[in-house]
């Protein structure tokens, strides 16, 4: 089913995000997480894409398998960098022939050892070109997600070119966005100001990231240019090196977190999962108890 279509009859959707396994004992682990997961019936799923194609095949099995075999809603992600224009848009009827109806479109980040962006000779520069040729190609076959920044994408200069540059992606043919992870919810209620100021109506999703240890918070942060609010790194410090109790901290802060965006009006939650379902089972128990289910 499209996402656009589901949005037609729920005010707002939960999902999760997946990446492809990379081994067989970690594709064993991600069969017990996922199944899991599916429990908790989500509107749709995501698997990203390795950056510059670095596991399309892996990808492509994954989404394949999800969208065909297990009758989950299946977001496939897919990014331009390192392929041409040509490549792109085959892979992209390569999808289509996976019967998969829902895209996020990415420009996506430099291959691993590349310092900046560059795009492949005879391919897209930006998100916003890969998603006008999609639609010039494929009309309204797909429902479009593209990604936005509620701390501006690192390499913008600013937040008001950051946003200009995102309605070049709506114009396209976005059909909703989904936010870079965030923690601080002033900062995502902020952004969605400016985005209705700047005219872009649709649904932005936010990204919620449970925490789960000490060393991934301080990566995501450093990729993304995500800040993480003191309240968080004190009770993180505060845990030294027990790394359960960090676990249970980012749980209770993503508990807290998600419950006062659904409080705020949010259109639902997109789980970055990191393959892992125990603190976004737990965090839909907590919030799916009777004092909430207003909001699930
Ligand atoms: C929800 C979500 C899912 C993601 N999934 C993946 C994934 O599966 N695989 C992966 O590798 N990465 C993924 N990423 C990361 C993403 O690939 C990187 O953040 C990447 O650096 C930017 O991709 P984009 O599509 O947002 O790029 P763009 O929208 O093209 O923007 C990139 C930068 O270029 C600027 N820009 C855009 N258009 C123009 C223009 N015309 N002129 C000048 N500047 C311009 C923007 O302001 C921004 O600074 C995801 C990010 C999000 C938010």
């Amino acid at each position: 089913m499209k996402i656009s279509s589901i949005f037609e009859s729920k005010t707002h959707t939960f999902s999760f995000e997946f990446f492809p396994p990379k081994d067989e004992i970690a594709a064993v682990d991600f069969g017990v997480n996922v199944g899991q997961l599916m429990k908790l019936a989500p509107d749709f799923v995501s698997v990203t894409y390795g950056a510059g194609g670095s596991n399309r095949e892996r990808n492509f099995t994954l989404v394949d398998y999800l969208q065909n075999k297990t009758g989950l809603t299946v977001m496939a992600h897919y990014t331009c960098t390192g392929a041409s224009k040509r490549e792109a848009l085959d892979d992209i009827a390569r999808l289509k022939s996976l019967n998969i109806e829902n895209l996020m479109l990415l420009r996506g980040d430099p291959p691993k050892g590349m310092s900046g962006f560059a795009p492949h000779p005879d391919g897209f520069g930006h998100a916003s070109e890969l998603i006008e040729a999609v639609r010039a190609k494929f009309g309204n076959v797909f429902a479009v997600g593209a990604g936005c920044y509620p701390e501006k994408h690192p390499e913008a200069p600013d937040p008001a070119t950051d946003i200009l540059r995102l309605k070049d992606k709506i114009d396209a043919g976005t059909d909703f966005l989904i936010t870079q992870l965030f923690f601080d919810n002033e900062v995502y209620f902020n952004f969605v100001g400016r985005l209705r100021d700047a005219g872009i109506s649709c649904r932005v999703i936010p990204g919620i990231i449970p925490v789960a240890s000490r060393s991934q918070i301080e990566r995501f942060s450093k990729l993304s240019g995500t800040r993480i609010p003191e309240s968080l790194t004190d009770k993180i410090a505060s845990a030294g090196n027990d790394a359960k109790r960090v676990a249970r901290i980012g749980t209770e802060f993503a508990i807290e977190q998600c419950r006062s965006l659904m409080n705020g009006g949010v259109p639902g939650i997109h789980f970055y999962t990191l393959n892992k379902s125990g603190a976004t089972v737990e965090i839909f128990e907590t919030l799916r108890k009777p004092a909430n289910s207003q909001n699930l």
